[in-house]
């Protein structure tokens, strides 16, 4: 596994790369859909993940992807719905908060502990994926991607044990930024982030940038966001950077 202080060298070739991304994920003109999968992601990414796909299928598994890139515009969705009470939020054991309870303030950080703000979600890059095993899931099942899945008997657990082990191997691109003891968003061992390219995007990411995309957008809990910007950036960003 990478570590996540790693700095990478911006060199001239990958600065070509950026400036034809998009670190909101305002367009996907860039991206190509994963053949089988429909899943897009950045092209980069293409030789790592068929790399790790086939690992995994020859280790019995089915590997996969459960969401690639996101908009600016779908992050924003997910998150006024959850501000306005059409989706679930959840607290730290995954079960549903009655949000009438709750603070402007409050709301915004119940919203974090399972949803990026729109504009700091890595989905946003094409460089990170939501992956799980289809081979032990059960028919009908509709997955969750949630820890009890990768856990203990869950649909998802022999795979993500299986994962842990080949993440470990010097020679492997993608790790996982959601992980125990970092930062304050809850572990997501199924979130895998590209390593050589993603880090290129994190690095732009900074407070400045974000505060002036959080003020021209039309997203609810503005006033609280921006208020609280400083504290979300450096405990919600800044530490998966
Ligand atoms: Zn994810």
């Amino acid at each position: 596994m990478k570590d996540g202080t790693q700095n990478l060298a911006i060199n001239e070739s990958n600065l070509h790369l950026l400036q034809k991304c998009d670190l909101f994920g305002l367009n996907d003109l860039h991206l190509v859909v994963y053949p089988k999968q429909g899943a897009k992601v950045h092209p980069q990414l293409i030789p790592a993940l068929s790399a790790l796909t086939q690992k995994a299928t020859d280790a019995g598994f089915d590997m996969q992807i459960a969401s690639g890139f996101r908009s600016f515009d779908r992050q924003l969705l997910i998150w006024n719905n959850k501000a306005h009470g059409l989706r679930p939020v959840l607290d730290q054991f995954e079960q549903p908060i009655d949000l009438h309870l709750l603070s402007d303030d409050e709301k915004v950080f119940a919203i974090l502990q399972w949803s990026a703000l729109p504009g700091a979600s890595r989905h946003h890059w094409g460089t990170d994926i939501d992956v799980y095993d289809a081979s032990r899931m059960p028919a009908e099942y509709q997955l969750q991607l949630t820890l009890e899945e990768t856990q203990d008997d869950g649909c998802c657990a022999e795979f993500h044990s299986w994962l842990a082990q080949e993440l470990q191997q010097p020679e492997q691109d993608f790790f996982r930024p959601y992980i125990a003891g970092v930062g304050s968003i809850s572990p997501e061992p199924w979130h895998l982030s590209y390593a050589p390219l993603a880090r290129l995007f994190a690095t732009q990411l900074t407070e400045d940038i974000l505060r002036k995309k959080i003020q021209e957008t039309d997203i609810a809990l503005k006033d609280s966001i921006l208020k609280n910007l400083s504290n979300i950036f450096n405990n919600y960003i800044k530490p998966y950077q």
